[in-house]
């Protein structure tokens, strides 16, 4: 894998994808920078390189063209701030003021472009748009893992125009080593935990992984589409009933691959979907109609946790039930912190997709885990076995 490490910089130009798509509030101030901060090592060691960096990013979904709340101009100061620079800004990422910003850097120099996004080309792929950007600059550096999954102008089209120069930043690198150790190189037992509203969306994930574990957890809303297919009752929870087929073929495959398969036996139900609902433990195939299940049960949550912790790989992606709710949280916060106290005996434990990280993070349990993927879709689609386009732009000559 090349990397920033494997390049001499010395009076190069370095064009950085980074992902600065930070939430901002109506003021325009960053409330989460979290991703701005993620790139720091990438751009500091560039500039003790002897690089001139060109950060380019999107920020948000803009329709038709620039608009004032997603311009990346609101992100200077702080980044002035983080990397301890005055930070240049170009107000368009193409074009003259790009150009002449470019061309006046010197080395540890650091000009950010204003939004790629503002540019149709961006998303479409389009060929010329990478080519203008590839023209500010000599080498090219993808460290925007959060895209990865996207054959955009920035991410991917324009890797092409750098043969021998185009290498990943370290948000990249560490992602796909730390994913690799789990899809890869996983030492057994390896066990899956899957969580999450539904199964529609996790079809691949949940077939690819069945090629590769020993043990697969179901929980979540998801775990009701698995217990109708093996004819349980689920009152009023949430039930996939076009994919029960589905789950009964991935239920027959763990079978035949060997791999054994955890669907919860018991679950907290609730006659509404309220914290403040009434509430009760069954057994999670004769949930009475006008109820729903709403996490899992002290049962299920032993079994678990006895897999889990005799566990050497441990992936997890989804909540065990719905974790926003404090009366529903406790089957999510005991496997976090299972899987805590597995990473602590010495097992790999990777946590990533959209809730999963936002339950880790709220039960501040983010360090005791062994990595927190920040990809979101990209992460998935790689679990599900896909090649991410980022990716492979840079890996291919
Ligand atoms: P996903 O985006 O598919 O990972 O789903 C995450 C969401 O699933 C969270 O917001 C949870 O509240 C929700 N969820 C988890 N368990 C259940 C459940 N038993 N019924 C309904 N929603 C659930």
């Amino acid at each position: 894998m090349k990397t920033i490490d494997d390049f001499d910089f010395t009076g190069k130009k370095a064009i950085v994808r980074v992902d600065f798509n930070v939430p901002l509030n109506e003021q325009f101030e960053i409330t989460d920078d979290t991703r701005m901060r993620a790139a720091v090592p990438t751009i500091r060691k560039l500039r003790e390189k002897g690089a001139a960096v060109i950060l380019m990013s999107h920020l948000g979904r803009p329709k038709n063209g620039p608009e004032e709340k997603f311009s990346l101009k609101h992100l200077v100061k702080h980044l002035s701030e983080l990397l301890g620079t005055t930070v240049e800004f170009a107000d368009d990422c193409i074009g003259e003021s790009a150009k002449e910003k470019a061309s006046a850097l010197k080395a540890g120099d650091v000009l950010l472009l204003e939004n790629l996004r503002f540019y149709k080309e961006e998303t479409k792929g389009d060929e010329a748009f990478a080519q203008k950007l590839a023209a500010l600059a000599d080498m090219y550096v993808n460290d925007a893992f959060g895209t990865a999954h996207r054959a955009h102008a920035s991410t991917a089209v324009i890797a092409k125009f750098f043969p021998g120069a185009k290498m990943f930043g370290y948000v990249m690198a560490n992602e796909i080593k730390n994913i690799n150790k789990v899809l890869k190189e996983a030492e057994k037992p390896f066990t899956a935990i899957l969580g999450g509203a539904k199964v529609s969306g996790k079809i691949e994930i949940i077939n690819n992984l069945l090629d590769k574990v020993d043990n697969l957890i179901i929980g979540g809303g998801m775990m009701f589409t698995f217990i109708k297919a093996n004819g349980g009752k689920v009152g009023n929870s949430l039930v996939e009933e076009d994919l029960t087929e589905t789950a009964r073929e991935a239920m027959q495959k763990a079978k035949e691959q060997d791999v054994d398969m955890y669907i919860p036996v018991d679950a907290v139900i609730a006659d509404k979907f309220d914290n403040e609902a009434n509430r009760k433990v069954c057994a999670s195939d004769e949930i009475p109609d006008g109820w729903m299940g709403l996490d899992i049960g002290d049962e299920s949550v032993k079994t678990f946790t006895n897999v889990i912790e005799n566990s050497a790989t441990i992936l997890w992606n989804g909540p065990m039930g719905v974790f926003e709710m404090e009366n529903f949280a406790h089957g999510t916060i005991e496997i976090a912190k299972s899987i805590a106290r597995a990473t602590e005996k010495g097992a790999f434990s990777l946590v990533g997709g959209g809730d999963s990280v936002a339950a880790i993070n709220k039960f501040n349990l983010q360090d005791k885990v062994s990595y927190v993927s920040t990809g979101g879709g990209a992460m998935l689609e790689y679990i599900e076995g896909k090649t991410l386009p980022g990716i492979a732009a840079i890996e291919e000559e």
